[in-house]
């Protein structure tokens, strides 16, 4: 691997040629492990400069985040990674430094967080037939989370020892081809891209290639009429794209005019996935910082 030496203190500019940018993580607020205060300090040992804090559909975790900028000496890039399905495939985009005051996004975050609550409670009523669960204990395992997903039933069986991890109950009953699966209501991509940018946010479309979560893929020409209403970048390196996920999402990139990101996506215990194993590029930061409503929040 690569050194890339800490963020030094210059006069003249705000950032060095080697910056170290994670702009994808999620915290206890949703479906990572590590609270937000964990989490910077781990950002912290990893040697990253900048870290994007993108729980799912909420931005509980913010607060307790910019606190723990201070002690971390990490900036935060304050984020939120918002479920969208396309024709009943899913979908996830990132939203960078909006408003969260703007109730037509909050609210339709609210409505998809709402409905996941139902939809779990769906699929452990399906669930319970074949395995020991109960919804009362999904919420147990969920602990302070905001947002409610299919990690926190897999932590449920997992604790009741029918699977090693949530990886395995992932590639069982919790898949998206499962005969367990329930959807949820989520945004449509194009109106969130729009939602994203009346917020003043910057959007950016997360890992559009990762075809070990679901058979169907989202068709090119949709990142085409997101581009339309405003989507800024994509996500080309990530942990569920191979090479040729690779090329496929740099290829949708360049024809539509993006910027390409790279994250973690980490999630703490419950995925392999390592703060810092990719990286955001410098200049893509530049922009997002530019066109953001909000600002960095610095040490
Ligand atoms: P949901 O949003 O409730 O449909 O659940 C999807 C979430 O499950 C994603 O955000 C991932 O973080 C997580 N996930 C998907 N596949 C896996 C896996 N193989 N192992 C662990 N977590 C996973
Ligand atoms: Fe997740
Ligand atoms: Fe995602
Ligand atoms: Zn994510």
């Amino acid at each position: 691997m690569q050194h890339h030496p800490r963020k030094e203190h210059s006069s003249e500019e705000t950032y060095t040629a080697h910056m170290r940018i994670d702009p994808h993580t999620h915290s206890s607020f949703s479906d990572g492990t590590d609270t937000p205060t964990e989490l910077l300090s781990k950002a912290r040992d990893a040697g990253l400069d900048v870290i994007g804090l993108t729980d799912h559909d909420t931005v509980a975790g913010w607060e307790e985040a910019e606190r723990a900028v201070a002690t971390s000496g990490v900036s935060l890039l304050r984020g939120m990674e918002i479920s969208c399905a396309w024709q009943g495939i899913s979908m996830h985009l990132l939203s960078y430094l909006h408003d969260p005051a703007y109730l037509p996004l909050s609210d339709a975050c609210l409505r998809a967080r709402e409905t996941r609550v139902t939809r779990a409670q769906e699929m452990v009523a399906l669930l319970a037939v074949d395995f020991p669960i109960t919804y009362e204990e999904v919420v147990q395992q969920a602990g302070g989370a905001v947002t409610i997903g299919r990690p926190h039933i897999a932590d449920a069986l997992v604790a009741k020892g029918c699977f090693p991890d949530r990886s395995a109950a992932f590639a069982g009953p919790l898949h998206n081809g499962s005969p367990y699966y329930v959807r949820h209501w989520a945004l449509d991509p194009v109106d969130a891209v729009a939602l994203v940018r009346a917020a003043g946010g910057v959007p950016v479309v997360a890992h559009p290639r990762a075809s070990k979560r679901q058979k169907k893929l989202i068709p090119d020409e949709v990142f085409g009429q997101m581009k339309d209403v405003g989507l800024a970048g994509v996500e080309v390196d990530h942990r569920d794209h191979g090479p040729e996920q690779r090329e496929q999402a740099a290829e949708i990139a360049q024809r539509y005019d993006l910027m390409m990101s790279g994250a973690s996506d980490y999630h703490g215990a419950g995925k392999p996935n390592l703060l810092g194993e990719n990286l955001m590029p410098e200049a893509m930061l530049e922009t997002i910082l530019e066109e953001g409503a909000l600002p960095l929040v610095t040490p």
